[in-house]
């Protein structure tokens, strides 16, 4: 059954998720986190990326969905876009195949609302980001909550953030395109 205070918010990466999730627990949500990570690119930085992750859960307390690693499957599905430059239509698709498997999470585990860390990024395309959301979570009968959590200084508390809790910061956004 679905839960009204019960939001599933995607963690894109622990650095973008150290302002969003105490944020959401102090407006009093019950907060479970979901990470895709089948973009990230190599495995060791996957890795990385996790243990960043469990850092931020056992700090928060929150419990957090990890999908299966398999970079072959995301491979497959943005394939065509591989010329694409950051920003373009592969990095469209690499955040919708991202919320979509978000949101069949939160329907999964009963939240009705939805969210995402990505909004924080300086460099990323936040109203295509919450349009996308509004409509995969329209499509799932979820509630999404539009933030631009890069307001407010957002991505400086979040550095700042990070340091103090020593979370491990990606210096490229993920997929092996976007290595150089
Ligand atoms: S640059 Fe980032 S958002 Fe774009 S396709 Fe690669 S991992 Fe996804």
């Amino acid at each position: 059954m679905l839960n009204e205070k019960n939001l599933l918010l995607h963690i894109c990466c622990a650095p973008d998720a150290s302002v969003p999730v105490p944020d959401l627990l102090a407006e009093g949500w019950k907060v479970r986190g979901f990470f895709y990570g089948s973009n990230i690119h190599p495995l060791d930085e996957y890795k990385k990326r996790l243990d960043a992750l469990k850092i931020l859960m056992r700090h928060t307390g929150i419990e957090c969905e990890v999908l299966p690693y398999d970079q072959d499957e995301w491979l497959e599905k943005i394939s065509g876009l591989e010329n694409e430059p950051e920003g373009g239509r592969r990095c469209t698709k690499c955040f919708e195949l991202q919320l979509e498997a978000g949101a069949c999470a939160a329907k999964k585990l009963g939240c009705e609302n939805f969210c995402t860390t990505l909004t924080i990024s300086p460099h990323k395309n936040v109203n295509l980001i919450n349009a996308l959301g509004e409509d995969l979570s329209r499509k799932n009968n979820l509630v999404w909550q539009n933030r631009i959590w890069r307001k407010n200084n957002g991505f400086l508390r979040s550095v700042k953030a990070s340091k103090e809790l020593g979370l491990y910061r990606q210096n490229y956004c993920g997929c092996v395109f976007s290595m150089h």
